[in-house]
């Protein structure tokens, strides 16, 4: 995976989108939604949607600032989960909590805002989690076969959504596509646009943020570790990034 924004950028930029107002617009784009509750069985937490990074920024400032006690907690298991996503189906996006609550709530990406709202003729879910090219790639270069169940999750439409205060539940696909745009032109503001087409910028957030936090010698021991944790049930290796990891500081 190719760095996107080293911790050195990170900082300059989170001041200068909070200078221009973007994440204030980013705030403003989000409030289009309809406030939602659910059943909060977490299952779409398995596998954690993609957010811009315009989106990680934002979700960056907040734990920075008001989850000081959640923080080691939440390095841990961003580091497990950038290790062994691919390898574990059990490792669930590392800003849910134990009682099936999302940590970031208020600053969670569109894709995990929307989810539930949109029809589902719209919602386009039911698909295979398309990584077969990636497991293909894996069994190729590091001879790892990746586990079936995580290759061939499915995430299953959601129809517990409902609105917080009474309303119409679903939302029209324009207003998704509009709001992805406002978003996709916020991004724009902080990163070339030809970085954002070369690199993959879509990404989960805890991917955003082990690729921010990991230093390039951490990240390409990625297949080394999942090799070691698919042989042994468990990696030292990993251990010691996890110990390492939860002491950084926002
Ligand atoms: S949106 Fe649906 S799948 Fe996700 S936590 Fe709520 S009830 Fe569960
Ligand atoms: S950011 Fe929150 S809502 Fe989105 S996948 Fe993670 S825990 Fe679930």
């Amino acid at each position: 995976m190719k760095l996107m924004l080293a911790l050195s950028k990170l900082y300059p930029t989170l001041s200068y989108a909070e200078k221009e107002g973007l994440l204030s617009e980013l705030e403003s784009t989000y409030s289009r939604l309809p406030g939602t509750t659910c059943d909060q069985c977490a299952t779409c937490c398995t596998v954690p949607p993609p957010g811009y990074l315009i989106e990680f920024l934002n979700m960056f400032k907040y734990i920075r600032d008001n989850l000081a006690d959640s923080q080691p907690e939440i390095m841990e298991k961003v580091v497990r989960y950038f290790f062994l996503e691919l390898v574990d189906i059990n490792v669930k996006c590392p800003f849910l909590d134990q009682s099936n609550n999302c940590l970031v709530y208020p600053v969670r990406p569109l894709s995990c805002r929307m989810f539930g709202l949109l029809s589902e003729k719209d919602s386009h879910l039911g698909s295979r989690r398309q990584l077969d090219t990636v497991a293909e790639k894996y069994r190729q270069k590091y001879s790892i076969e990746l586990p079936r169940e995580v290759v061939e999750f499915e995430l299953q439409y959601c129809d517990q959504v409902r609105p917080a205060n009474g309303g119409k539940k679903k939302v029209a696909i324009d207003l998704i596509q509009d709001m992805a745009t406002n978003i996709e032109n916020l991004e724009a503001k902080i990163m070339p646009q030809q970085v954002i087409d070369e690199h993959y910028t879509f990404v989960p957030m805890a991917t955003h943020l082990a690729l921010s936090v990991l230093p390039e010698g951490a990240r390409l021991r990625r297949p080394k570790v999942m090799k070691e944790y698919m042989e042994q049930g468990s990696s030292e290796v990993l251990s010691n990034y996890t110990e390492k990891y939860k002491g950084f500081k926002f």
